[in-house]
């Protein structure tokens, strides 16, 4: 076994929970668990052991079509609600989020591989987050979307590597518009939105405003074919964005795209170049790379680029990797054997096509989907892994001469999701800035991420925002309003206000 050491969070009171459902769990309808209608259920793996945690439901037609009856019968009355009445729900969620903060950030590390400082710290804190703000949006509907209604029943598909944020990204929105939710969450990481579930219910939300419903793609699948649904709200990978674009074509559904990257980190000679490789770090090696705005192309001006290069090994090499809850790790372990093996093909083709493979030579755990910080140096922009999102600890670095060709580098990519300037000079950066084709452009800095910020790609990384004003529009179906009896009742303009 492994030798966890002192800096290990206990995980005393997420196991208790798991034993009080007996590791089994049904899907979450209509305020309650309910046993699935096949009988069958997905084992759900730990990550960092490769032990089963738990056991999940595995969702056919029939537990989709009760979960959307349950969410339509609660549509209305969650609408008639209004919504400062909605933004009282919403506050008690995110208050909920904050008590039983250590719960959940235990519970996602382990199900997930994601170190405990990151779920503490990060998810957790953020899901709550962009419950407050959207209860503040609530409040302030009746005033500012007057003019808009919602937009019914949501299909919300989420992946696995950020499992409540993500459902924090999607339900915190649809609930404040006035809409209710069936949500299918990856069939790796489906625990936390179960637990959410059900702390919800205890919190008051009423039954059927959000309704859980587990397993795998073809959940998923039904869920997007379901007559019942008014709109399917999706975050995952490209190729299934496009399969559910086609089932949708036609249907009347609505629908948002939040699909993958290849951003670009581009540095300058003229950039801090400490602060830039710390920026790398964040960039490609927070939450193992499994990050849809990950920044795993490095763009280097090619004055600096030996420099960096020295530097960034140098910082490799001080970067630990191991189970999820020492609390001393930077990298935990990748989500599931599948993802593990495929980084490790398109590492391996990477190499075949010329590209030298750097690795953080500190001591990973034996067991497990544990893989190192890895860095491919000279790549050919159109090797297969400069074009490919490898979802992984895998950082791709490539040179450039001047901005202009720096700016092409960063273009060459069906994606548009995020991208990084770095350099001292300000008139550069902003001059660079908006000729990046990508949904943000951070500059001197990488990840950052706020409620009130509108996420969202451009080209294959998908379309619709989450989080912002605008990212309340996703939820909403504006609506013109006129009749004769109401004009009518508009007195006619007084003499002195014609003046
Ligand atoms: P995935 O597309 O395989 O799975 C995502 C979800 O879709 C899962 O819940 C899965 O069960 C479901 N699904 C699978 N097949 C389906 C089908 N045919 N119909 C309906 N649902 C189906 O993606 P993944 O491997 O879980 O996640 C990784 C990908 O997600 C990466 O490409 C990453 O870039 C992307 N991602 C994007 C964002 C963003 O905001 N843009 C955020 C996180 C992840």
């Amino acid at each position: 076994t492994m030798d966890y050491g002192p800096a290990l969070e206990a995980d005393g009171e997420a196991r208790a929970w798991l034993k009080r459902h007996d590791t089994t769990f049904g899907h979450f309808i209509a305020g309650k668990f309910v046993a699935p209608a096949s009988g069958k259920h997905l084992a759900t793996i730990e990550p960092a052991t490769g032990k089963t945690l738990a056991k999940i439901a595995q969702g056919i037609a029939a537990d989709v079509e009760a979960a959307v009856g349950a969410a339509r019968s609660a549509q209305s009355p969650w609408a008639k609600l209004g919504g400062h009445g909605r933004a009282r729900h919403l506050y008690a969620l995110a208050r909920m989020l904050q008590r039983h903060a250590r719960l959940f950030a235990v519970l996602e590390a382990i199900d997930n591989g994601k170190p405990i400082r990151e779920t503490r710290d990060l998810d957790v804190p953020l899901a709550a987050r962009h419950f407050l703000y959207h209860a503040g949006w609530a409040q302030l509907q009746d005033r500012e979307f007057a003019d808009h209604v919602p937009v019914g029943v949501i299909g919300q598909i989420i992946p696995w590597n950020f499992p409540l944020l993500m459902l924090a990204w999607k339900i915190a929105p649809a609930l404040a518009t006035g809409n209710t939710v069936v949500l299918k969450p990856a069939e790796f990481t489906s625990l936390t939105a179960l637990l959410f579930a059900e702390l919800a219910a205890e919190a008051g939300l009423p039954p059927g405003v959000l309704n859980v419903v587990t397993g795998d793609g073809a959940t998923g699948a039904l869920l997007v074919e379901n007559s019942g649904v008014d709109k399917i709200a999706f975050t995952g990978s490209t190729e299934v964005g496009r399969l559910i674009r086609q089932s949708t074509a036609g249907s009347g559904k609505s629908l948002t795209l939040e699909l993958g990257g290849k951003s670009p980190f581009i540095v300058f000679d003229d950039a801090d170049i400490d602060g830039a490789v710390e920026g790398v770090v964040d960039a490609i090696w927070f939450n193992q790379g499994q990050v849809c705005c990950a920044g795993s192309r490095l763009l280097l001006q090619e004055g600096i680029a030996e420099t960096f290069r020295k530097r960034l090994i140098r910082r490799m090499e001080t970067l630990r990797v191991g189970p999820p809850l020492d609390k001393a790790i930077d990298m935990g372990a990748v989500v599931a054997p599948v993802q593990l093996e495929r980084i490790k093909a398109l590492v391996e083709t990477g190499v075949k096509e010329g590209a030298e493979k750097y690795q953080a030579p500190g001591p990973i755990p034996a067991e497990g989907c544990f893989y190192p910080p890895t860095l491919l140096w000279n790549v050919h922009p159109s090797s297969t892994v400069a074009i490919e999102e490898i979802f992984g600890p895998v950082l791709v670095a490539m040179t450039f001469r001047t901005p202009d060709e720096a700016v092409m580098l960063a273009n060459n990519t069906r994606y548009g999701l995020a991208a990084s300037v770095w350099s001292e000079t300000i008139g550069l950066a902003l001059d660079i800035a908006p000729k990046l084709q990508a949904g943000v452009v951070w500059v001197n800095a990488t990840n950052l991420f706020d409620a009130c910020v509108g996420f969202g790609g451009y080209r294959e990384s998908g379309f619709g925002r989450e989080g912002g004003r605008e990212g309340l529009y996703e939820y909403l179906k504006p609506k013109a309003w006129s009749g004769r009896k109401a004009r009518a009742t508009v007195p006619p303009p007084s003499p002195a206000a014609s003046n």
